[in-house]
């Protein structure tokens, strides 16, 4: 990580991308009566059909005793049909039989009462409905006990005329072959339910004095390597688990949601050296075919249809090559050299099209954080890069459910005790050092503002925004309990702030920090989560250089000596001493986080 650079409704309703051009498979209401009379019920099953592939939906109404707890059983007619991905079921596919078991909350089926489940599948010659289905194992077969309670428009499955599809149907051929099949992406992948908690990270925080207390938030698995998605039990960071114990892990938890950092990029965190990463910056063939494609390949099992899947795309990458190049202020030779290349760009886009394929998988772009976009010249022309990684590589917009501000940064939530707006002595507050002219004065504020302007730059209208808020509660004893003195706006700031840096462009391990918001969904208005995307206790980067073999370089803005350059108008670092290598755990840090969190502990 490095980062700043200044001077100078339901929201996501299905991702029906392309829905209207989807032939109509029909719909066939399939009366199904029990031998049981206790067992009644009615199977509607109707899909949408494209060219090898379909979406269907099953409402089952129990018109029996009260249920608790089903599976629906079926036979798909022709072999080629294949159950893909899921919800709001447990599905398996054994042969052309189906089987759908109930989840813990919609299990219970009163008289009456109906529920929905569905899923996207393949087929290959044709696509027909199934004839029949069974229910708690007893095989029903279209109403022989109980007739009434068959409407009576329903159509015996076998006899399914043809002209049962609406006349409208589009042709077939006119169906792009790529198109996707339209997830079910929630509206806040976070809402509702419990986050994966990593347990790697959690041992860490355990072993600490105290650290129970915050060990069981859910916090990101950062894929920081190749070697990451299988596991890297000898890396500094990370551990053992790849992206299959991880995913398992959250399966076994009852994990509703669970988080990744995909942080890969050829040519990574081109204006910094403590994350640098393993990939070259012409190695974009390589990042696509041994990094992005086998995590979208394991994503992507249905075994982990049910999860929410939570992509953080390439942590710092963008912003870097609109205000990092070398032109300006400390800008570097090698964010050109990925920026003319196009490697951020169109890795982006690739990760981007192949995750956000997935239906159950939720992508959320970084967005730096206040204190490196918040002024006119980074904002808009920030927005207007994300735009068009979004759109390359074949991906759209549509495969953007969000993004993330702050991550792994330390930039105040909210600061309660000014406004950018304030004057003092007649004088505007952003001519503060602190502010120097920034728009914007703290985290909230910065990703609401932000959000209206992607979605005027042209993503969706229901993007949702998160915040990381891992190491940005600034509480303890150094905490300011009331604005500065109105002496000048540089004593007005200053005596008032809560961020405790130095300067708003320091980013490595910063001294008397704390723990901030624990992870929570829809805190804000725009805003998704708040969320612990880095690990707190894993550092930043090592305080002075360190050899070792994970390409991990040595960054001055880590070394608490240091008297810093122009991209921190040369203050000191702020960072703590004796450091390890950026993602290794840092004991001391983890235990200064905890003291001076806020909320406290
Ligand atoms: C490091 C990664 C680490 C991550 C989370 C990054 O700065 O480069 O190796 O996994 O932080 O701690």
């Amino acid at each position: 990580m490095n980062v700043w650079r200044r001077l100078s409704g339901p929201r996501r309703g299905l991702a029906l991308a392309g829905a209207g051009v989807l032939v109509a498979g029909g719909l066939v209401t399939i009366p199904v009566t029990a031998a049981q009379a206790a067992t009644q019920c009615d199977v509607a099953y109707s899909t949408n059909d494209w060219p090898g592939g379909f979406t269907a939906n099953v409402t089952i109404k129990n018109l029996g005793d009260p249920i608790n707890g089903w599976t629906l059983g079926w036979t798909f007619p022709n072999s080629s049909q294949r159950v893909q991905q899921g919800w709001s079921a447990e599905f398996s596919q054994s042969g052309s039989q189906v089987t759908a078991r109930s989840l813990s909350y919609n299990g219970n089926l009163a008289t009456g009462a109906s529920t929905s489940i569905g899923f996207n599948g393949a087929w290959s010659g044709s696509n027909p409905k199934p004839t029949s289905f069974t229910l708690n194992g007893v095989v029903c077969n279209g109403g022989t006990t109980n007739p009434t309670t068959v409407p009576p428009t329903t159509v015996p499955p076998t006899t399914v005329p043809p002209t049962t599809v609406p006349p409208t149907t589009v042709p077939p051929t006119t169906v792009p072959p790529t198109t996707t099949p339209p997830g079910q992406k929630v509206d806040n992948p976070y809402a509702g339910v419990p986050g994966y908690v990593n347990p790697e990270w959690k041992a860490k925080a355990n072993a600490e004095p105290g650290g129970s207390r915050v060990s069981n938030n859910p916090t990101a698995v950062w894929l920081d390597r190749i070697a990451a998605i299988n596991g890297t039990p000898n890396s500094s960071s990370n551990g053992a688990f790849g992206v299959r114990e991880h995913l398992d892990e959250a399966l076994r938890q009852g994990a509703g949601y669970i988080q990744f950092v995909i942080y890969n990029l050829p040519g990574r965190d081109c204006s910094a050296l403590s994350s640098n990463g393993e990939l070259g910056p012409n190695e974009l063939p390589k990042y696509k075919a041994e990094y992005i494609d086998p995590i979208a390949a394991i994503q992507a099992d249905s075994k982990y249809r049910n999860l929410r899947i939570i992509n953080v795309i390439e942590i710092d990458s963008l912003p870097n090559i609109v205000t990092n190049t070398s032109g300006q202020p400390g800008g570097t030779v090698m964010c050109d050299t990925v920026k003319a290349n196009g490697a951020y760009v169109n890795g982006v886009g690739y990760a981007l099209a192949k995750l956000g394929a997935i239906g159950n998988v939720y992508n959320y772009i970084d967005a730096g954080h206040h204190g490196w976009l918040g002024w006119d010249s980074n904002f808009g022309p920030t927005a207007d890069i994300l735009k068009t990684a979004a759109v390359a590589s074949g991906s759209t917009v549509n495969n953007v459910h969000g993004f993330i501000t702050n991550t792994a940064n330390y930039s105040a939530l909210t600061e309660p005790y000014f406004k950018v707006t304030d004057n003092v002595n007649g004088q505007t507050v952003r001519q503060s050092k602190w502010i120097d002219w920034n728009f914007y004065v703290d985290e909230l504020s910065f990703a609401q503002a932000f959000r209206t302007k992607l979605i005027s730059v042209g993503f969706n209208s229901n993007i949702g925004m998160l915040i990381d808020t891992s190491r940005n509660g600034w509480g303890g004893s150094a905490r300011p309990t009331g604005p500065g003195a109105t002496t000048s706006v540089d004593t007005y700031v200053n005596g008032g702030r809560i961020d405790r840096r130095a300067h708003a462009g320091n980013w490595c391990n910063q001294a008397g920090a704390g723990l901030g918001e624990r992870p929570r969904a829809n805190p804000a208005t725009g805003i998704d989560a708040y969320v612990w995307v880095k690990p707190p206790g894993e550092s930043d980067g090592s305080s002075k250089e360190i050899p070792n073999n994970e390409g991990k370089g040595f960054d001055r803005m880590c070394d608490p000596t240091y008297g810093g350059n122009a991209r921190n108008g040369n203050n000191p670092s702020g960072a703590l001493p004796d450091a390890p290598i950026s993602g290794a755990w840092f004991s001391a840090q983890f235990q200064e986080l905890m003291r001076n969190a806020y909320p406290a502990l």
